[in-house]
């Protein structure tokens, strides 16, 4: 049985726009009592220089980077190894690349990349010009960000809405765009492409309010990343990687946890002697694949194949059998709410 930790993914500092210490982010983590947050400051990986990635207590900071070139799409990079080269040490020149440069430089040192708010969003009003992501064909980078809180959030704001979104943002989260979700669907019938959260939070102070825009703490309530883990998310020098890769591999899946702590959600299959988990491809079945869903809250659970809703029923568990090819993911939702959102199991 895999073990589930869970994370936020996104976040900005002060080391960019984010106006936060990376010690209070790491405070309002550990009080939302999550086991590891992702760091994605703009173009700089200086937190890690800094001696910012590692435990802290039992929570994992990793540091990754977001990539943003100024006109065009951005993506998240998630690198391992030492910087002993200071290849990536503050990236400046990354807001003057291209995004398909960016990504082949990321990739090219060994990272490892997710397309970020890959629609892009253009809000005029609020000064937010986001380019979207558009090499779609591009093989390098790993998965894509299909559920980011801040993009849910901003999606129908107006100024006429403002101060009615300001006091109740929770209720304004609809889930991850469709249009996004097919896209993903496309591009799991051609490769493995993983599906991460993001927060993309950013720590603002508003005049003439007490409460900041979001409060990191609150905001680590929300959409979280779970990742699934074989062994123990024991304080060892791996752990960094093991919750890379399986954000690389898309054994996670997303949820909206100030509904309900998804912790225990479970999406996998068996053919013949083998079980496979999220993320996994099974090539060459026998006969036939038995799926498995196990929910720790009651929800309304829909199996999807390439898209399309395969099978569904209100309760805690959804068993399947199929013999068809497809890209397999589950949706939950509860009380008409998106909650969970698996990795696919693919079927070739
Ligand atoms: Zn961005
Ligand atoms: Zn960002």
């Amino acid at each position: 049985m895999l073990k589930d930790y869970k994370g936020a993914c996104h976040i900005h500092t002060e080391y960019s726009d984010g106006s936060i210490p990376v010690s209070d982010v790491i405070k309002s983590a550990q009080d939302a009592g999550l086991d590891f947050v992702i760091l994605s400051d703009h173009n700089t990986f200086l937190p890690k220089q800094d001696g910012w990635e590692g435990w802290h207590d039992d929570l994992l900071v990793i540091v990754g980077m977001e990539a943003s070139p100024r006109r065009d799409g951005h993506l998240l990079a998630l690198d391992t190894q030492p910087l002993t080269d200071n290849r990536y040490v503050n990236s400046e020149k990354y807001k003057y690349m291209t995004s398909k440069d960016c990504l082949d430089d990321v990739v090219s040192n060994g990272g490892t990349a997710f397309i970020v708010h890959p629609l892009g969003k253009r809000k005029i009003s609020f000064s937010i010009i986001l380019q979207a992501w558009h090499d779609w064909e591009h093989n390098g980078f790993a998965g894509i960000e299909i559920w980011s809180y801040m993009h849910d959030w901003i999606d129908d704001l107006k100024l006429s809405n403002l101060w009615h979104f300001y006091r109740n943002p929770n209720m304004q989260i609809k889930g991850p765009d469709p249009e996004l979700l097919s896209l993903w669907d496309g591009l799991g019938q051609k490769r493995r492409v993983a599906g991460i959260s993001g927060l993309d939070a950013h720590y603002r102070k508003i005049p003439f309010t007490k409460k900041p825009f979001f409060t990191y703490e609150e905001l680590f309530k929300t959409i979280r990343t779970h990742v699934l883990l074989e062994s123990d998310l024991a304080k060892s020098d791996e752990a960094i990687q093991s919750v890379c890769d399986a954000h690389k591999e898309g054994r996670c899946y997303v949820s909206f946890d100030l509904l309900a702590d998804a912790t225990g959600f479970n999406f996998f299959a068996y053919s013949g002697d083998r079980t496979y988990y999220m993320g996994d491809e099974v090539f060459n079945i026998e006969k036939k694949i038995h799926f498995r869903i196990k929910s720790p809250h009651l929800a309304k659970i829909k199996l999807l194949r390439n898209g399309k809703i395969y099978s569904e029923s209100e309760g805690t568990s959804l068993e399947f059998s199929s013999a068809e090819k497809g890209v397999y993911r589950v949706e939950a939702y509860m009380e008409g709410r998106p909650w969970v959102f698996t990795n696919p199991i693919y079927v070739r």
